[in-house]
């Protein structure tokens, strides 16, 4: 699949629409999901033109890759939820009912999350 780069989290990576910036460093920004469900639940790309996970995965450079884990682990304390505890979630594609192509990390916490698939405000 190509990437479209007219899709919303390009558009919000040029400033062509706004976002609630939760962290941003040279190749990742991260921001307040437009409808959270959980109480925190951010939004982590990269920067780079990537469709999902599995583009992300197989075309990224290790820099880029570095830079996303670390981003995360950095999010999870600065939000307050590395103690307590928190979920990651990337949906690929179709099955996954993947919204936005532009690959993203849903990061959810600030309360007990229940089982896996569950995420519930
Ligand atoms: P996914 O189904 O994994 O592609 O998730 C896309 C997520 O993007 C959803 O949780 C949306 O609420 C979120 N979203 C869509 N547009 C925006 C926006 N402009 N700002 C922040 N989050 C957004």
């Amino acid at each position: 699949m190509a990437y479209d780069p007219n899709n919303v989290f390009a558009k919000i990576l040029r400033g062509e629409i706004p976002c609630k910036k939760a962290y941003e460093d040279a190749h990742v920004l991260a921001f307040h999901d437009i409808k959270p469900q959980t109480p925190v639940h951010v939004l982590v790309i990269p920067k780079g033109a990537y469709v999902s996970s599995d583009d992300f995965g197989a075309n990224a450079s290790d820099a880029e890759l570095a830079a996303f884990m670390r981003a995360i682990s950095k999010l999870g304390r600065q939000l307050g939820v590395a103690t307590g505890g928190y979920r990651m979630l990337a949906n690929h594609g179709s099955d996954a009912n993947q919204e936005v192509p532009h690959f993203h990390v849903h990061l959810f916490g600030g309360r007990p999350l229940g089982r896996m698939i569950s995420a519930k405000t």
